[in-house]
């Protein structure tokens, strides 16, 4: 195992680093799991054709953004990217609320964000001791948001197509990544100059690991979302940013926490895909029947 993978767990175990609000003796996240990807890796290239060739850039894009006129070779930059599990607790009260989110994901959203933004540092900086030149893409000046012919909203750089580049999951029916600790998961990355073993990525589509799009069944994120943004064609962007915004964002703010937050992720928590990549444990159960 490389020593950055146990850099960022021991990190994350500190509850300094990673509590779920100042002060707060529960963790924001629980133990992270983490991926590799080489810099090179055609998928990327993939993405930037079909997310949106003028705006999403690949690892040598974001590279070359934090390192203008440094000479580099996409095959000498790798991409690592980590999930973030909400905990048991967080997951638990979230699975209670129909529609609102509970107080413990809007503290996930809000300051887990900002752990996760410090984790981000945290490795940039780790390999920038070492001289080797390292950044969080989503944290340059340069990363923006940006409206994809294909998809609409987007921007520069997707954290969680680069964990699903790193073999860390695939998408849901509702977009999130459905990854081996579920879909309730926040996600991050950053490009370093140094080459990693990649991680094999356990799937061939992008959809694999949900239920609906394996099997033809499931689409209990549908039932959960209070907007109606989920349906069998997909997840419409647009009302979900609606009912956020309009929503949500102003429950935290008049009933949780005093400001506007951007959380719901009503459709992460009380699914099968939950805490499970939900297709092994039908491919488990088959296996068991057939004893
Ligand atoms: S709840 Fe079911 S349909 Fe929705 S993303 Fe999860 S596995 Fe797919
Ligand atoms: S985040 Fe909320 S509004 Fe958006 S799809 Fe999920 S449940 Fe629906």
């Amino acid at each position: 195992m490389d020593p950055i993978v146990t850099k960022i767990h021991n990190w994350m175990e500190n509850i300094v680093n990673n509590a779920l609000m100042p002060g707060s003796k529960l963790h924001a996240f629980a133990s992270p799991i983490i991926g590799f990807a080489r810099g090179d890796d055609p998928l990327f290239l993939f993405l930037k054709e079909d997310i949106g060739p003028a705006f999403y850039w690949t690892p040598e894009d974001a590279f070359k953004s934090a390192f203008p006129g440094k000479k580099i070779q996409p095959e000498e930059l790798s991409v690592i990217a980590w999930i973030l599990p909400q905990t048991e607790h967080t997951r638990i009260a979230h699975g209670k609320e129909t529609t609102m989110p509970c107080k413990e994901w809007s503290c996930a959203r809000h300051y887990g964000e900002k752990v996760n933004e410090k984790l981000r540092r945290y490795v940039v900086n780790h390999f920038l001791k070492q001289k080797i030149e390292a950044c969080a893409p989503v944290l340059l000046p340069e990363w923006s948001r940006a409206i994809s012919d294909k998809y609409g909203f987007a921007s520069s750089w997707s954290e969680r197509h680069a964990a699903y580049s790193c073999g860390l999951g695939t998408f849901g029916l509702s977009d999130g990544l459905i990854t081996s600790v579920g879909k309730a998961v926040r996600v991050g990355s950053v490009i370093v100059n140094k080459q990693f073993q990649p991680t094999p990525r356990d799937y061939t589509k992008h959809h694999q690991w949900c239920l609906y799009h394996a099997k033809g069944k499931c689409g209990v994120c549908i039932k959960r979302c209070p907007a109606g943004a989920i349906s069998e064609k997909g997840h419409d962007k647009t009302k979900c940013k609606e009912y956020i915004r309009q929503v949500t964002a102003l429950y935290v703010e008049q009933e949780q926490l005093g400001f506007k937050v951007n959380s719901c992720g009503l459709c992460q928590a009380k699914v099968p895909c939950e805490k499970i990549n939900p297709t092994l444990r039908i491919k488990e159960e088959m296996k068991d029947k057939s004893y």
